[in-house]
């Protein structure tokens, strides 16, 4: 952070805080979030985690996670409430206002002074204060690094250091996708230093599965999993039918989208499903094939070089069938 020195005179002053992350948060941005928040109280601080949706059960166990308000209708005034009296707002894990839906524009007219940290492409400049780094594999180790800024890394105990350490491993996949640097190793390293347990967190977060979940998964790889060779692609599809045949919850589908990028000669694996509200796709993607690029160019989206997503109002099939007919025009970066 550029200007660290006035933002450490900010958070030393109390402030009312307000932490939010982007919809249907992961590990990532919840970890971020709860570590952050777990920092901030530490320091004294008044602080709120508010999520724009609901996010999976398998991130319940996080310190913290019984005080978090999870954005709906039935809550609306009081997170309008709680963002208009902020004085001080940490926007975590996404680096657009219009991913938070509702919610954005209640921050953008907020008097609060903004903070981003983040680790996305092409962030929307509106924060006084950036932790903007796309060189970091998550946005738990910039949070690390910024209390290592601040020369504070004595007040990070096991529960922020678990929250933190749960961000870094799912964002890096287990420490294997090429985000993976020496950096990665010597935060994981600290935080585990600080009391996170990696056996546990990773059960917690990987090992928790429902019956349902893995049926699902099955499903989709016996009867849902299609590869076009001549494209180096895999794609997936589940409509609300064959999720609610499940009886899927918020999170089952993460992680779905990999199983295509493991097949040998695979570049580029998409899972498109319906949410009912809209076709949410994932995309993930080897090499220098830029699916942040595509999920932009024509699926509202962004992310990552190798992982990106994004939405559609179209029908599933008519999602499926746009997805197919731009595949030409990418063929030859495909084939290299
Ligand atoms: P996932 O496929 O796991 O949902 O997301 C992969 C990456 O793309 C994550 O870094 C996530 O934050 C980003 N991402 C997912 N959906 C969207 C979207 O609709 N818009 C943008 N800008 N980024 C997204
Ligand atoms: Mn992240």
């Amino acid at each position: 952070m550029k200007n660290i020195q006035a933002f450490k005179t900010l958070i030393d002053r109390p402030q009312k805080v307000v932490i939010v992350t982007h919809f249907k948060p992961d590990a990532d941005a919840l970890g971020s979030s709860l570590g952050l928040a777990g920092f901030l109280k530490k320091k004294g601080q008044a602080v709120t985690v508010i999520t724009p949706s609901d996010y999976p059960e398998f991130l319940a166990w996080m310190p913290g996670n019984e005080e978090v308000i999870a954005y709906d209708k039935k809550v609306a005034e009081r997170v309008a409430a709680l963002i208009d009296t902020a004085t001080v707002i940490f926007c975590l894990d996404f680096s657009s206002l219009s991913r938070i839906n509702d919610m954005g524009e209640l921050i953008r007219n907020s008097k609060a002074t903004k903070v981003l940290v983040d680790h996305h492409l092409e962030p929307e400049q509106f924060a006084e204060f950036e932790q903007w780094d796309v060189t970091s594999a998550s946005t738990a180790g910039l949070i690390f690094e910024l209390i290592e800024q601040l020369g504070e890394t004595d007040l990070i105990d096991t529960s922020i250091a678990s929250c933190l350490y749960a961000g870094l491993m799912t964002d890096t996949g287990g420490f294997r996708h090429n985000n993976t640097h020496h950096r990665e190793f010597l935060i994981a390293s600290k935080l585990v230093g600080r009391g996170a347990n990696p056996h546990e967190i990773a059960k917690d977060v990987y090992d928790t599965n429902t019956l349902e979940r893995l049926r699902l998964t099955g499903y989709v790889l016996s009867q849902k999993l299609n590869v076009l060779p001549e494209y180096r692609t895999a794609y997936m599809t589940l409509s609300q039918d064959e999720l609610k045949q499940f009886g899927a919850q918020t999170g089952d589908t993460e992680g779905l989208v990999n199983y295509g990028l493991s097949i040998k000669g695979v570049k580029l694996s998409v899972l498109m499903y319906d949410r009912k509200e809209e076709i949410k796709l994932s995309f993930r993607s080897l090499e220098d094939f830029s699916v942040n690029e595509m999920a932009r160019k024509y699926f509202q989206g962004g992310g990552h070089r190798n992982a990106s997503g994004g939405t559609s109002r179209m029908s599933l099939e008519q999602t499926l069938k746009k997805f197919l007919e731009i595949l030409p025009e990418y063929k030859e970066q495909l084939q290299k």
